[in-house]
């Protein structure tokens, strides 16, 4: 097999789960000229994606039948799992010597699973968690978090190259969903801290635009003061000034607190502010903030006002 050859190697991609991610990487997919087929058990979910020349499989087998290159972008680890080792999943029709990657965020474990059953069939496997959110995949500027060989991950690069601006190796299978798993642990503590701080100023008396913006040129900066404010009114664009509509879920990141968590216990590693911010998110989920952007810890931390 030719190792880094150009996106010749891959002359048939397919990809599973065109959701609010899925859907804009497959899009981008498409643009740079690569043959896609295509699955999603919502079939409206398919359809931009048709219009622009990909081909809907009838099912995931079909999908691995007719693809050298398989992307998986499924919610969760059960998904991901039924879709690779169901009755009809792609381990079924697997291609000898096709590459899976899974970009889902899921638990690194359940990826090395994977890894096992995919190896079994003589096909490799990796995983590929990604950041950037919505927008990086629209603009296909997401970072890609690679665990697998070396190997498999130069030939995978033309095709994460089209939907994102950085493939970063980070090690054997699961080391790329830890990567992505340690990064959100860390979000979410430091979008709470940002949220409680600046609702504190307020409580003080203090404008909580202006508190906003001293930790944007003080020690407290970060992507949660910076990017994405929790306080509405201060950058146009973000979900905080949008009702908390968009962004990523307060649903999504409890889930990837959750994996960290499990991660942690298996490892011994004291995690007490990961475990803090698991709780905090599981308590806003129940006052149906789910659906809502995760900077809105901070609408949950003012009383829903
Ligand atoms: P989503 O729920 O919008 O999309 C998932 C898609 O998978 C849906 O279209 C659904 O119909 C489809 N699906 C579910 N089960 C299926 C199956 N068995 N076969 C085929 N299709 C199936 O989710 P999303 O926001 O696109 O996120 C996908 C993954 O990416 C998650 O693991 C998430 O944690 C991760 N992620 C999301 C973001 C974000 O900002 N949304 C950012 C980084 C990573």
């Amino acid at each position: 097999m030719v190792v880094g050859s150009g996106r010749r190697n891959f002359s048939s991609v397919g990809f599973i789960g065109l959701g609010n991610m899925g859907n804009s990487m497959a899009m981008n997919i498409l643009k740079k000229g690569f043959k896609l087929t295509v699955f999603d058990i919502n079939k409206s979910a398919m359809t931009n994606v048709i219009e622009a020349g990909g081909k809907a499989a009838p099912n995931v087998s079909d999908v691995a039948k007719n693809s050298e290159i398989v992307i998986t972008m499924l919610p969760a680890n059960d998904h991901v799992w039924e879709c690779y080792t169901g009755k009809n999943g792609l381990l079924s029709t697997v291609n000898k010597d096709a590459l899976l990657i899974d970009s889902s965020t899921i638990d690194p474990l359940v990826s090395q699973k994977l890894s096992v059953e995919t190896l079994k069939k003589g096909a490799k496997f990796l995983d590929g968690p990604v950041s950037g959110g919505v927008v990086g995949a629209r603009d296909a500027t997401l970072t890609f978090m690679v665990g697998g060989g070396k190997q498999e991950c130069e030939r995978a690069k033309p095709i994460l190259e089209a939907m994102g601006s950085r493939v970063v190796h980070c090690g054997d299978v699961g080391m790329g969903q830890v990567a992505k798993l340690c990064n959100n642990m860390l979000l979410a503590i430091s979008m709470i801290g940002v949220a409680e701080a600046v609702n504190l100023a307020d409580r003080l008396g203090l404008d909580p635009k202006v508190m906003n913006s001293i930790i944007n040129t003080s020690t407290g900066r970060c992507w949660s003061s910076e990017i994405n404010p929790p306080v509405p009114g201060i950058i146009d664009s973000v979900p905080s000034s949008n009702d908390y509509k968009g962004g990523f879920t307060t649903s999504l990141i409890s889930k990837d607190l959750g994996l960290a968590q499990a991660a942690a216990t298996r490892s011994n590693a004291l995690t007490p502010l990961g475990s803090v911010a698991q709780q905090v998110y599981r308590t806003i989920m129940l006052h149906g903030f789910g659906d809502k952007d995760f900077s809105s810890v901070y609408q949950y931390l003012r009383g829903n006002k």
